[in-house]
């Protein structure tokens, strides 16, 4: 009987192969951005879904009860962090009552550790300053090389969670690395010709993008972060936008385009609805062809206002 049960188990252990005998993992992650590059590293080793979609607002995502279910059953859990879904996150993950991904546990992860951050504010905060986010800007994941931060973050969550495929992980996101820094060539000499060309964006979604590809945000549709445009900002807005002869808006495509479309009537800029995540149009269907798409939007409009 014994003997039975030895055999029986080696056959067992035949069956399944090593790398495979744990099954794929199952991955959370709040936006798609972080989808994205979970599947560019995880391969078929992960299934991978966003809770938000690419053309929401992921500061305010309508947390939908089938969240709490994709989120009991999830292995791991991938934020963006500094903040950004401090709105919406926290009950889904404490009803979701899964041990593995509560802040700090194995499971849980925050993408922009080791990312480079940018608008830490420097002394106090106060509410009268509106949506500042203290721990820096949380759009970090618009500087492709952040991107590259994440994947490797990513690699190593994977990696510790699924070591028999700790190969693979790493191969995929060498992989990745190759592919972000071969299209970072195209990016930055499509970008080249109008270094320091004067821009204005709804929200502060942008600093790292205009920070890696060289452009000047001179001011914000938003009298603060998260303050819907009032009548006197918008008219200041206009005076500055004049004075400095900008010649493009760039609008997130959740926020209403009234106060934009306006400012670009009184100052003959372009009013481009810019995207600033995987899935914001169908066209972008991943992390490299989001960059592709609003680099090629950008050079379009700035090419015909002749800035630069
Ligand atoms: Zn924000």
């Amino acid at each position: 009987m014994r003997k039975r049960l030895a055999v029986l188990a080696a056959a067992c252990w035949l069956a399944v192969s090593p790398a495979h005998a744990q099954g794929k993992l199952n991955v959370i992650t709040t936006t798609s951005d972080l989808a994205s590059i979970a599947q560019e590293v995880g391969g078929d080793r992960i299934t991978v879904e966003s809770l938000a979609r690419g053309y929401q607002d992921p500061h305010f995502v309508d947390a939908k009860p089938s969240f709490i279910l994709k989120l009991q059953k999830a292995d791991l859990l991938v934020v963006v962090g500094r903040d950004l879904e401090i709105g919406w996150l926290p009950p889904l993950i404490q009803q979701s009552r899964n041990a593995k991904i509560q802040v700090g546990a194995d499971g849980y992860i925050d993408a922009s550790a080791g990312a480079r951050i940018l608008e830490i504010p420097q002394g106090q905060v106060t509410r009268a300053m509106g949506d500042v986010h203290p721990q820096g800007n949380p759009h970090y994941w618009l500087d492709p090389e952040n991107g590259k931060t994440i994947a490797h973050q990513l690699a190593q969550a994977f990696s510790r969670l699924r070591p028999a495929d700790r190969a693979g992980f790493e191969q995929r996101l060498a992989a990745f690395e190759n592919k972000v820094t071969e299209a970072e060539k195209r990016w930055m000499a499509g970008m080249a010709p109008f270094k320091g060309a004067k821009v204005v964006t709804y929200h502060r979604s942008f600093p790292n993008f205009a920070d890696r590809f060289g452009l000047d945000i001179v001011g914000y549709v938003e009298p603060r972060p998260g303050i819907p445009p009032t009548p006197q900002h918008t008219l200041d807005l206009i005076t500055e936008m004049k004075r400095q002869n900008v010649k493009v808006v760039m609008v997130e495509p959740y926020f209403d385009l009234k106060t934009p479309n306006s400012v670009g009537q009184a100052t003959g800029a372009a009013v481009l609805v810019m995207p600033p995540s995987v899935g914001g149009v169908k066209e972008i269907t991943d992390y490299i062809s989001l960059f592709d798409y609003d680099i090629k939007l950008l050079t379009d409009a700035l090419r015909k206002a002749g800035a630069k």
